[in-house]
């Protein structure tokens, strides 16, 4: 299950991910982005789930990897 969330949040912040101790998930998205940045930020976040981006691994080359496919802009809100 993947619970989606609208948050205000700093404008560096497009939004994460985390995997919930029972095995689902929390997709928190900056409430402050366009529908069109939030349905991309969505997307994105699904990325993660769906490769399984969760435990030890280096979190800076897991964002490289998923922005390297062009799966969604990165950088600050305009
Ligand atoms: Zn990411």
């Amino acid at each position: 299950m993947i619970t989606c969330i609208l948050e205000n949040m700093p404008t560096t912040i497009r939004s994460f991910c985390r995997e919930n101790p029972d095995g689902s998930y929390t997709v928190v998205i900056n409430a402050r982005l366009t529908l069109e940045g939030a349905r991309d930020a969505f997307r994105h976040e699904l990325s993660h789930i769906n490769g399984g981006d969760f435990g030890d691994a280096d979190t800076d080359e897991i964002e490289n990897a998923r922005h390297k496919a062009g799966r969604v802009d990165r950088g600050r809100i305009p």
